[in-house]
């Protein structure tokens, strides 16, 4: 026997077309064997007879009667089935429970229906009593709930016996019928009830053998107990009737043949026909009407059956509106499962490249995701929708909206990732764009248009943007929208426009530093040097009096560094302008500028002070009083000169340019220049960015600790001290070689 029930249907249409198989099911398939168990390999039969891929386009019939009555027989002369038939000699049964097969025949020039399937039911009349009735019943549901036509096969001298077993059997057909389809009245399909009357020996027509079968069935319909509501329900509101006598098998074999024939050419479809209903009684009208249909496709049936008979065998109430759903729940996973391999084929790869690139940290931008992505969705929707939308409405619709979620949440996973690698790489390329054309523009040496050279490629950036997320818009999904997308890019860009502008505007500043250093190298450079000369200036001091490069040499330095700064102030704000720089960005920018500039001059006026420097400034400062006269001319000394009040006075006249060294104080107010005024308060919009690489100020920056008075020291007092000693002692130098000269003088 078969093993346990297995649901899936896959199988089915794997193509099971062994010839091993075909032969197994020669005879048709046993549906329910004689222990009442369902046959889980129906599901294969019907994939082997090709019955799956066929939709509605299938009809099922059922046989029932007393056994022995030749119901084997006259399907297999119908269809050309193989069903069991009761041997002359044996007269044992044969068939149990109920058998399947596909219609031989079909194709055949009778014009019968694509894929009928015919069910061989048990006869029932040679069992216990009990357990007869029980299976009819059993029988008789699963009929009901899956047949369009119900043969009924009785002996013509059974017509009238109204006690008989068939009685029996359709009374029993009428009862179930009312409790499976009263329920959901509106859908309730309509049956046929096709009465063969065999053995016919014509002396009766079959007019009047018809008449006699009616009057028994409504008798026997009144005498049924219906549901609340139904009382006055007629036999015809559920059932057609239809009527065929054939001749005896035995007795007439080719007349009996012929009949058979011409029967066979009613199992073809037919329409509606509202004017015709309750009886069918021409002999030639089709039997197929669209309205016996059950309706459920024929990739789902096995699965219906094995659950419609799951129900009936445990006795449960058999609700088939519950079953159908059940059965598109079933039918709607599995085509979900079966239409998205090829979803998995197509998409599972990019997943997987995504994945990999992120993993690497390059997200790409994939080239045919939209195509790829559209392909994809509309072609598993379409699939599902031919497969599914077959089986109840609600249930179809519910899962097409649960695959569309699933499908559509994989597609938007890939979407965003691609925009946001659109979004990475089109910040990139803006980036490196930009900073390019910088460097194109500096190698040119031109002055090039910083806030031009942004827009343009800001431009160009966002409609490479809008066109790579353009190409890979889902059609029909309310998701793939990349609106907030493009303005989430657009804030990026302007804020590497603004860390660009930045670093632009350091890259100016730095140039304009630059410029300061050297401009004040050579102007301060030259002040300091004309201390190297005692007279400064073109005019010869008066007696006592300091020379004016001794005297305002503070003065002018702080002059030619304002006025440097101020200078270098206008150049960095036209400039910055010009590149769309915010007054604040200006405004941080030229506080920075002085502050660095400030650093330039201090880092000059130590490098004049140096040691070395000063010891010679010194030096030479005093030579230049010491050895030449008022008038700028050169001494020849004379033993009478009195050198040593001369170099007394040198001496000492140089020795108070060490104090005067020692600080940088203007000479009107005798007080450090007004650096901290002249620097100012640092703009509110300062970030800690910007002040990272700035030497703190003394007298500037209050919490350095440092005054304004420090911060002006240029030699501490140790040093002047140090300093002092080491001049005395060159100037000593200088006095002894006059002496000597003007001794040596005298000898010569
Ligand atoms: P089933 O049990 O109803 O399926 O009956 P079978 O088809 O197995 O046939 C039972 C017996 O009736 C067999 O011996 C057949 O040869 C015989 N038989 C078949 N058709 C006819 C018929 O039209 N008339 C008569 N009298 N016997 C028939
Ligand atoms: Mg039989």
């Amino acid at each position: 026997h078969p093993s346990a029930p297995s649901l899936m249907m896959n199988a089915h249409f794997a193509g099971v077309g062994q010839d091993a198989s075909r032969e197994e099911y020669e005879h048709g398939i046993q549906v329910i064997d004689e222990d009442k168990l369902f046959n889980s390999n129906l599901g294969t039969y019907l994939a082997l007879e090709k019955v799956i891929p066929a939709g509605f386009n299938y009809h099922l019939i059922s046989v029932f009667g007393s056994q022995s009555t030749g119901k084997s027989t006259l399907l297999n002369y119908l269809f050309g089935t193989q069903f069991g038939v009761m041997s002359e000699q044996e007269r044992r049964q044969t068939t149990k429970g109920i058998w399947m097969s596909k219609n031989k025949r079909e194709g055949s020039d009778r014009g019968m229906a694509d894929n009928i399937l015919v069910m061989d039911v048990e006869g029932t009349d040679g069992r216990e009593r009990g357990e007869d009735q029980d299976f009819e019943r059993k029988s008789a549901l699963f009929a009901l709930a899956t047949s369009e036509v119900l043969i009924v096969n009785i002996w013509e001298h059974q017509v009238g016996l109204y006690q008989g077993a068939n009685m029996g059997l359709l009374k029993t057909v009428f009862e179930v019928n009312l409790q499976l389809f009263v329920k959901d009245s509106k859908t309730t399909p309509r049956s046929l009830l096709f009465f063969v009357i065999r053995d016919h020996l014509g002396t009766t027509p079959l007019a009047n053998l018809q008449n006699t079968l009616i009057a028994d069935l409504n008798k026997l319909w009144s005498t049924i107990s219906k549901p609340k509501g139904l009382e006055q329900s007629r036999i015809e509101d559920y059932f057609d009737f239809a009527f065929v006598a054939l001749p005896h098998k035995i007795l007439q074999p080719e007349k009996f043949e012929q009949e058979v024939e011409k029967l066979g050419t009613r199992f073809r479809e037919g329409y509606n026909d509202p004017k015709k209903s309750g009886l069918i009684d021409e002999a030639s009208l089709p039997v197929f009407l669209p309205q016996y249909h059950r309706r459920i496709p024929a990739d789902g049936f096995s699965v219906y059956a094995e659950g419609v008979w799951d129900q009936i065998v445990n006795n449960k109430d058999l609700d088939l509106p519950t079953q159908q759903e059940l059965l598109a729940q079933f039918r709607c996973d599995e085509i979900s499962r079966e239409v998205l391999v090829a979803f998995d084929e197509k998409v599972t790869p990019l997943e997987d490249r995504q994945a990999r690139d992120a993993q690497a940290g390059k997200p790409s931008v994939i080239p045919d995701l939209g195509a790829v992505m559209n392909a994809a969705r509309s072609q598993i929707l379409k699939d599902f929708e031919t497969n599914a939308s077959r089986y109840h409405k609600g249930v179809y619709t519910r899962k097409r909206a649960e695959l569309e979620s699933k499908v559509d949440s994989r597609l938007k996973a890939l979407f965003q990732k691609q925009l946001s690698a659109a979004h990475k790489s089109g910040v990139e390329a803006f980036s490196d764009a930009v900073s390019g054309a910088v460097k194109i523009g500096q190698k040119k040496g031109a002055s090039y248009d910083f806030a031009q050279i942004v827009e343009s490629e800001k431009e160009k950036a966002l409609e490479k943007f809008a066109a790579d997320a353009q190409a890979i818009v889902v059609e029909g999904a309310s998701w793939s929208t990349y609106q907030q997308e493009t303005n989430l890019y657009k804030k990026e860009l302007d804020e590497v426009s603004s860390r660009l502008r930045k670093e632009e505007m350091r890259r100016l500043a730095t140039r304009v530093e630059r410029w300061v250093r050297s401009r004040l190298d050579e102007s301060i450079g030259l002040e300091f040097n004309k201390l190297g000369s005692g007279r400064g200036g073109s005019r010869a001091p008066e007696h006592g009096e300091r020379p004016a490069s001794e005297k305002d040499l503070w003065d002018r330095v702080w002059a030619i560094f304002t006025e440097t700064v101020q200078d270098a102030e206008r150049r960095f704000t036209d400039r910055a302008r010009s590149f769309d720089a915010s007054p604040e960005e200006v405004e941080v920018g030229l506080w920075r500028l002085r502050r660095k500039s400030w650093g330039v001059l201090r880092a000059k006026i130590d490098e004049e002070v140096m040691e070395g420097n000063i010891l010679l400034k010194l030096r030479e400062n005093f030579e230049d009083k010491f050895r030449y006269d008022e008038h700028g001319v050169p001494r020849i000394w004379r033993p009478t000169d009195d050198i040593e009040g001369l170099y007394t006075k040198a001496r000492e006249s140089t020795i108070t340019l060490i104090p005067l060294l020692s600080r940088f104080k203007l000479s009107k107010t005798s007080a450090p220049p007004p650096l901290d005024a002249w620097i100012g308060e640092a703009p509110a919009s300062v970030s800690p960015a910007d002040e990272e690489d700035l030497t703190p100020i003394g007298g500037v920056d209050d919490d350095e600790g440092k005054s304004l008075e420090e911060e002006m020291t240029t030699i501490s007092d140790a040093k002047q001290a140090d300093l002092l000693i080491r001049f005395k002692k060159t100037a000593d130098g200088v006095y002894v070689e006059a002496k000597r000269s003007a001794i040596g003088g005298m000898t010569q």
